[in-house]
């Protein structure tokens, strides 16, 4: 394939923008060659801008869960924007997307719409803190929750990728605050708060981690961190930026049977365009502004494309009664008949994967945390990327990212996907 226009876009956007991308994981650093431009994308797939095409296993890094550019999605967002882009008032909307949610997804009474994943994690860290009068939070190592200050203590997604997940400009004294435990080790957390009594607020968690790859919660780990904030009267934030709305309607919440405190969204929320959100029961949630004393705003906060985009696609997802079988069985079938293909050609590997959401460690035989997704061999998983990416089948540019399978990606998908794999040499 030739990328002569991707280069020169990416030679150009180097001088006007830091790196060239808008962010850090888009810029191939750590899988090398030269970032893709595209430029439109429809269904399973992705059109770059020197007219190659491609399979997408990214999906926007979650949000197009119905595949690119829905129609139903595409004509609703169309006919919003005659009414007008923004108008910083309460509208209906808001209340239809935010009673949709509530009365589908277990546990919450409200929620408050934000911009971004960021927003939404930081927030709900704030109104922790507000509800709990502590200050301390437990986050895991390989967790990434967005570039908020207090996240950025060992982070994964582009902050493992570049070995950067203490990032500069995070101060000695934000950073005291998040303590940090390996993933699926509720003793590691039990010991944090025997250390800290009664100054931990929270802790965050990925409920199914996709920002260190993919990696399952394993031995009951949800429940066990349910028990000890029950224990020691600190909330759990279940960050569901990747697993709400994508693991099931009601996420990570309805798939393991365990209740948040507080709960993340973005990505799927938004239905491709800026969304996240936080929420919870009455009793927290009444404590934000302006009913409470927790500050939080935002000037684009519902907006009315960006929740019409959110509700026709929350709306799809429900009325298809089949979507979760199917995108399971779509995933399924990718995750058995890659690692047959591998184990043909004799290359160990570990897939990882929960409903939609997988990803491929090399050289490792089992992958449950942070540490052990960064010992897998991510120089042949770059070789991988580099393979696939060839034979137009786009996947996330790093080995600490998760595949996200769409509805769109059907059987002539997955044929041409196994097709190249069974090309894929290791020397
Ligand atoms: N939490 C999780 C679990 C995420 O995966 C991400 C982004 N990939 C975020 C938070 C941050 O979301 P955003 O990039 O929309 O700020």
């Amino acid at each position: 394939m030739l990328y002569q226009r991707s280069s020169a876009l990416f030679d150009e956007a180097y001088q006007y923008i830091p790196g060239g991308v808008n962010s850090p994981v888009r810029a191939f650093k750590s899988v090398g060659g030269v970032p893709i431009f595209m430029k439109s994308a429809k269904g399973a797939y992705m059109t770059d801008a020197d007219d190659n095409t491609y399979i997408d296993y990214i999906n926007s890094w979650g949000p197009a869960i119905l595949g690119h550019t829905h129609p139903e999605v595409l004509e609703a967002i169309q006919k919003q924007a005659e009414s007008g882009f923004s108008f910083g008032t309460p509208t209906e909307l808001e209340t239809e997307i935010a009673k949709l949610i509530v009365k589908n997804v277990p546990n919450i009474d409200q929620i408050r719409m934000v911009s971004s994943g960021t927003e939404a994690c930081m927030s709900a860290i704030r109104l922790a803190r507000g509800f709990t009068g502590r200050d301390k939070i437990i986050k895991f190592e390989g967790c990434y929750h967005g570039h908020s200050d207090s996240f950025l203590i060992k982070a994964g997604s582009g902050a493992a990728t570049f070995g950067n997940p203490n990032s500069p400009g995070v101060t000695a004294g934000t950073a005291k605050d998040t303590l940090l435990a390996r993933y699926n080790d509720a003793e590691q957390v039990a010991d944090l708060f025997r250390h800290n009594p009664g100054e931990i607020a929270a802790i965050i968690v990925e409920p199914v981690a996709g920002n260190m790859g993919c990696v399952l919660p394993e031995n009951n780990f949800l429940q066990n961190l349910r028990k000890l904030c029950d224990e020691n009267g600190a909330l759990l934030i279940f960050d569901e930026v990747m697993t709400g709305f994508r693991l099931a309607f009601g996420g990570a919440q309805e798939v393991f049977n365990v209740k948040a405190d507080l709960v993340t969204y973005g990505k799927v929320i938004g239905g491709g365009l800026p969304v996240g959100a936080f929420a919870g029961r009455n009793e927290i949630m009444d404590h934000l502004a302006p009913k409470g004393g927790v500050y939080q705003a935002g000037t684009l906060s519902g907006n009315p494309l960006a929740m019409r985009a959110g509700l026709t696609t929350l709306e799809l997802i429900r009325k298809d009664e089949n979507l979760y079988q199917n995108l399971n069985k779509t995933a399924e079938t990718l995750d058995f008949e890659i690692g047959k293909i591998l184990n043909s050609k004799n290359i160990e590997h570990r897939i990882n994967r929960k409903g939609s959401m997988m990803s491929i460690f090399f050289h490792v035989n089992a992958v449950s945390n942070f540490e052990e997704a960064a010992n897998a061999n991510h120089s042949l998983f770059n070789n991988f990327f580099h393979h696939l990416l060839a034979n137009g089948i786009y996947l996330p540019p790093s080995g600490f990212e998760t595949w996200f399978i769409s509805a769109a990606i059907k059987e002539n998908e997955i044929d041409r996907t196994l097709e190249v794999i069974r090309k894929f040499e290791y020397s």
